[in-house]
């Protein structure tokens, strides 16, 4: 029934769009029955083709454009402006002929110059529609179309002057005016044409060729009628451009209440180039001309003015292409570049000051998990929260990513140091990005000048050092020192030995105990990396661990400690202390092959897929939740235990944690921590177990570090504790005794299935 429905209004549109082409058939029958006539001269009564077909053509041309406006309902102000030009265009001619009386024409000015002119506001109205629905970008266009406006007005300055100065075939200076009126406003129509056309994005509909070309014989017509003006009779050749310019406009109005496929120019290319040579060119012309014949001065000053004008916007482009070269398109700050050029001059040996160097933490988990949009607005904030923290005199940039600069200048040390701890401070509060709140911080390296140089570039690098320094010891900010500069010689060494390490298994785990509140008994300990270092002594993994990630050797790694950590635990299986090990993966080791990897070690040294447990960071899971879930949902199939390790500092959403493949949470050191010192912490502490337990996750409180939040935690139905409290993470050997020692407070117990 409502297919039915549907066909018969399609095929009314159908209908409705064959009835509204008559008009414009007509039109065109008309038009060309016109123009042959004329062709044919002599054989057809002058009277009949000249006159009347003409009329008949333009009137024609009045219903092609009523039929659009009532097509549209008037919901077009391009068609409704265009038809009324047509319209009281064709009115002017119909009086003019109702008028005539027998004579052959009219004076050169009559009371249809009234339509006449009524016809250019009304198109322009018609094109100014066109311009409305464009933003921002008008000066260019304004510009370039006053540039074709000068031009033109200069050629017709100089080819209408004689004119004007003989006062042409007797008539009055006022009908001169007008007369030459007629062409200057066709220019003025074809020269907003034009830059509408050279202009990005706006749409002249797809019959714009048409309306060019009415424009063109229009003007055709003017200036012929304004040179011959005192030979001019009804029907002449003149009259040709007007009815034909008067039919292309129609049918352009047509075109645009058709719509269809309009064209739409991308970019301001060829035409506005064009435009430009076009005018320039014709300027040139005329000042040459004016250096052979007399000519009038007018044109001479229009045409300088053009060329003036057309470099105008060349000066522009040109500051526009700095300004661009130099600007970080997000913040509107100035970018590496821009930094470099408003620090030169600046830098000198009797001038105090300090460069700083700016580096979001954690910013690429933001980009990861809530999409670049949030990233970007983030920028936004941060960059708007700094400037907060600066003087006017102070520089602030964006060097790319989530890297800034700020220079302050004639600073003393201790009041760049003020100003670094105030643009931290600018971050402590949360970010609102719509109905998120995002918590960030800034790693900040802080070079000063003269003292560590008075180059540009050797100050950026120094500052960057200093950088790196506050983020690896999160400090927040950190002070260049001479100390800091062999940094990468070190980092270089330190890779080498790493290297060897990871050959040579330098590796050992020490292991720390789970304790299951429920029973103080020890289910399971975590598996944490040190490094016995030939020279410097056992290292903890935050000295190495970064530096392993960044050169991809964690996979490497994660395999030595993942062979050591099941190997232990097959020991203690061995022995009858059948506890569970966790064993630490970072984001890089969750591949493909891990799963095949893991249950082939297991398979190995005879251990039972439960005893093993891997903790993941949250942020890890979130670089691509889909491809890591997928892995980890692998291995939990096959009986391995998933841990979501540091919960809390990263940005998943509580909804995503739904998703996770996970058995348990380890709730963030600095919760606990915070559990002592802010009375809020434990509220939020007891309401993330609260969640955890609804999602049948069990909760792992890391960090315990003394009894009273171990009493607390207790209270709010944490599964299981670790810290410092129980006991630090011991050397493999010392685990059973640890245990044993413990044992009328710690039982140990199977692994509960
Ligand atoms: P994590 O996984 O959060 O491990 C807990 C860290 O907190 C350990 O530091 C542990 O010694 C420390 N800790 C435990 N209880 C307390 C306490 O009560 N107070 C304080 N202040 N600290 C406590 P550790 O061993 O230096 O490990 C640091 C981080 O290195 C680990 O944090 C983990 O992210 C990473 N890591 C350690 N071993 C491995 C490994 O084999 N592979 C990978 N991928 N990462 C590892
Ligand atoms: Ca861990
Ligand atoms: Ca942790």
């Amino acid at each position: 029934m409502r297919a039915v429905a549907q066909r018969e209004v399609v095929v009314g549109g159908a209908v409705r769009t064959q009835i509204s082409r008559i008009p414009v058939i007509t039109t065109v029958a008309v038009s060309l029955l016109y123009v042959v006539g004329l062709l044919l001269g002599d054989l057809v009564r002058f009277d009949v083709v000249g006159v009347w077909l003409g009329i008949i053509a333009e009137l024609a041309a009045v219903a092609v454009c009523v039929s659009a406006v009532l097509r549209t309902r008037l919901s077009q102000w391009q068609v409704v402006f265009g038809a009324a030009a047509v319209t009281a265009y064709t009115a002017g001619d119909v009086y003019y002929l109702s008028t005539l009386d027998g004579q052959q024409a009219h004076d050169v000015v009559s009371a249809a110059d009234v339509a006449y002119i009524v016809f250019y506001p009304l198109m322009l109205g018609a094109l100014a529609v066109t311009v409305r629905k464009l933003k921002g970008v008008t000066w260019p266009l304004l510009l370039d179309s006053l540039v074709g406006a000068l031009a033109a007005a200069s050629v017709m300055a100089m080819v209408l002057a004689p004119i004007l100065r003989s006062g042409a075939g007797g008539g009055t200076t006022f009908g001169m005016i007008v007369v030459v009126i007629y062409p200057l406003l066709d220019l003025l129509l074809i020269t907003a044409v034009g830059g509408l056309l050279a202009s990005r994005g706006l749409d002249l509909g797809p019959r714009w060729l048409l309306l060019v070309a009415g424009l063109v014989l229009f003007t055709a017509a003017d200036i012929a009628f304004a040179l011959g003006v005192q030979d001019y009779v009804v029907g002449s050749a003149v009259d040709t451009g007007w009815i034909l310019g008067i039919v292309a406009i129609a049918l352009w109005v047509d075109g645009v209440a058709r719509g269809g496929t309009a064209l739409r120019h991308q970019d301001r290319g060829l035409p506005a180039v064009t435009m430009l040579m076009g005018s320039t060119t014709s300027a040139v012309a005329v000042l040459l001309i004016g250096c052979q014949v007399p000519i009038a001065p007018l044109a001479q000053v229009l045409a300088a003015l053009t060329l003036l004008l057309a470099a105008l916007p060349l000066l522009f482009r040109n500051r526009m292409l700095v300004t661009l070269a130099t600007t970080d398109e997000l913040t509107k700050l100035p970018n590496r570049r821009g930094l470099v050029r408003d620090l030169r001059g600046r830098l000198d040996k009797r001038h105090p000051g300090a460069l700083l160097f700016l580096d979001l933490d954690r910013f690429k988990d933001v980009n990861d998990a809530l999409g670049h949009n949030v990233g970007d607005a983030l920028l936004v904030q941060v960059s708007e929260r700094f400037a907060r923290a600066l003087r006017q005199e102070d520089i602030l940039a964006r060097l790319g990513g989530d890297e800034f600069a700020v220079f302050l200048d004639g600073l003393s040390t201790e009041e760049a140091l003020r100003v670094a701890r105030r643009l931290e401070a600018e971050l402590a509060e949360p970010i609102r990005i719509g109905t998120a709140s995002l918590k960030t911080s800034v790693s900040i390296g802080i070079a000063l000048t003269p003292e560590n140089g008075t180059d540009i570039s050797l100050l950026m690098r120094k500052a960057d050092i200093a950088m790196f320094r506050a983020k690896s010891s999160r400090s927040g900010h950190h002070l260049y020192s001479s100390m800091d500069d062999d940094g990468g010689a070190r980092k270089l060494r330190t890779l080498e030995e790493l290297r060897t390490a990871l050959l040579e298994n330098q590796f050992e785990l020490h292991y720390q105990p789970k304790v299951r509140l429920s029973e103080d008994t020890v289910t399971s300990v975590e598996a944490l990396v040190r490094w016995n270092h030939p020279v410097l002594g056992q290292l903890p993994p935050t000295s190495f661990l970064p530096l392993a990630e960044e050169a991809g050797l964690m996979p490497q790694l994660s395999t030595l400690v993942l062979e050591a950590a099941v190997d232990q635990a097959s020991r203690w299986h061995d022995d009858g202390l059948t506890i569970s090990v966790a064993v630490n993966l970072s984001g890089s080791c969750i591949q493909q092959y891990l799963p095949r990897q893991i249950l082939t070690l297991l398979e190995q040294h005879n251990l039972p897929a439960k005893c093993l447990m891997l903790e993941i960071t949250e942020d890890m899971l979130m670089a691509d939740p889909a491809h890591s879930a997928k892995i980890l949902a692998r291995l939990r199939t096959a009986g391995i235990e998933i841990s979501i390790d540091d919960f809390g500092t990263g940005y998943s959403s509580l909804a995503y944690l739904r998703d996770l493949p996970a058995d348990e949470l380890k709730l963030d050191r600095s919760f606990i921590t915070a559990m002592r010192t802010d009375p809020r912490a434990g509220g939020l502490v007891g309401s993330i177990i609260d969640l955890a337990h609804s999602l049948d996750l069990r909760v792992v409180a890391e960090g315990v570090d003394n009894a009273e939040t171990l009493v607390e935690l207790r209270a709010l139905g944490c599964d299981l504790a670790q810290g410092f409290h129980f006991a630090k993470p011991l050397p493999a050997a010392k685990v059973v005794p640890w245990i044993t020692r413990n044992t009328p407070v710690v039982k140990v117990t199977a692994v509960p299935r």
